[in-house]
């Protein structure tokens, strides 16, 4: 074959025609973006919010991902970025300036406070760490004039505190502060903060909307036109492009996420209930239980749970810890969530001494409930417990 003959050969650019129809969306691959003029070339940027330019912005793969989160959320808009803490990033890069003031949960998801206080603090914001269930009214005297932005999280990761987070965003609007929120305990499903009046919500949709424990991705969802355009120009600025077959996954995975989400929270509250059982167990943090710290909260603004919780130790031993996550047989030691698989983690005390504002002084498991039969999580449990009373000796 000659070299000019490739020419004939070449794939057809265009799948508009073909006479194929599939239940399934389909994964578009791009960095080109054909164009049907030179005029039309030219004025590609004017494409950049609504349309397509050019494979970074997206393709229809990312857009139609983002339409389906868009409606999860009651959003106007969304941006699909590579992973949660991307989204959280952008969020953040997007809002913020120097001389910025932001206040940021000290519950947040660890990794965003780190590029709080690693990152943005050295491009001149003021980055402050609140006690992630502060009264709104001591969170509204933290506002200043330069306060641009305030970044919720309720419950908090790993502690799980809860905040009134209709009385902060009422805070914030007084003080013409942007609010921001890691909704991925909830899911748009459990809560809905936008209709809350929040103006960002994040996701990380590597979690429940993926829900396989198989790839990354996150999502910022907004009402405001004018706070979209700059996140998506942010996004494509910042070369923040996402792979169409991972868009393709958390698809597949949000036409399930309704009945997986209900499943594993019915678990993880009987999960909770046995947990709360144990002598050696002093607190359970699951504010879908009652009794749990914020559990009032919970029943006023959500309209479900999520199915992560943490448990507090009472005074377990090197030895008996490493005897209770040794016998776990169901549960697979690990971090993430959200998937079908159950898994545990721990989180020591080290770790939540050297909060700014700590919850408690001692370790911290976290368990995710995922699809297994529930009595085989119950026995796994129960087991790791019955290995953990044996080694008291
Ligand atoms: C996991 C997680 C993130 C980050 O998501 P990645 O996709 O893993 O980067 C952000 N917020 C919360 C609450 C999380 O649990």
């Amino acid at each position: 074959m000659s070299l000019d003959s490739h020419k004939s050969v070449a794939a057809t650019p265009d799948r508009a025609e073909t006479p194929f129809r599939s239940l399934s969306p389909a994964v578009w691959r791009a960095s080109t973006v054909l164009f049907d003029s030179i005029g039309d070339f030219t004025r590609r940027r004017e494409r950049l919010y609504d349309g397509y330019s050019y494979g970074i912005t997206g393709t229809p793969t990312s857009r139609e991902l983002e339409r389906r989160v868009a409606a999860l959320e009651g959003a106007a808009h969304c941006v699909v970025l590579p992973s949660g803490q991307a989204a959280l990033c952008l969020a953040l890069m997007t809002v913020l300036r120097a001389g910025d003031h932001v206040l940021i949960s000290d519950a947040a998801y660890g990794p965003l406070k780190s590029f709080g206080r690693e990152w943005m603090a050295g491009w001149g914001i003021e980055v402050e760490f609140y006690p992630p269930a502060i009264e709104s009214a001591a969170l509204e005297a933290l506002m200043r004039p330069a306060t641009r932005l305030l970044c919720l999280e309720s419950p908090g990761s790993i502690t799980m505190e809860m905040l009134d987070i209709p009385a902060a965003v009422a805070a914030a609007r007084r003080h013409g502060v942007t609010t921001l929120i890691d909704n991925t305990w909830a899911s748009p499903l459990g809560l809905r903060p936008l209709a809350l009046g929040v103006d960002i919500s994040v996701e990380a949709a590597s979690k429940m909307f993926g829900g396989h424990s198989d790839v990354l991705l996150g999502t910022v969802a907004v009402n405001d036109r004018g706070l979209y355009e700059k996140l998506r120009s942010a996004q494509s600025t910042l070369g923040q492009s996402v792979s169409p077959e991972d868009c393709f996954l958390v698809l597949r995975g949000l036409e399930t996420l309704k009945v997986r989400l209900q499943a594993q929270a019915v678990a993880a509250l009987q999960v909770a209930a046995l947990l709360a059982a144990q002598p050696e167990v002093r607190s359970v943090l699951y504010p879908p239980l009652p009794g749990s710290p914020g559990h009032a909260l919970w029943q006023r603004d959500f309209h479900g749970a999520g199915c992560v919780l943490t448990f507090q130790p009472r005074d377990w031993s090197e030895a008996q810890t490493e005897a209770f996550f040794g016998a776990l047989r169901v549960f697979s030691i690990g971090a993430s969530w959200g998937g079908v698989h159950s898994l545990a983690a721990l989180y020591p005390a080290s770790e939540q001494q050297s909060r700014t504002h700590p919850c408690v002084q001692s370790a911290l498991v976290r368990l995710s409930v995922g699809l297994e039969e529930l009595q085989a999580l119950l026995d796994d449990l129960a087991g790791a417990f019955a290995a953990l009373r044996a080694c008291v000796a």
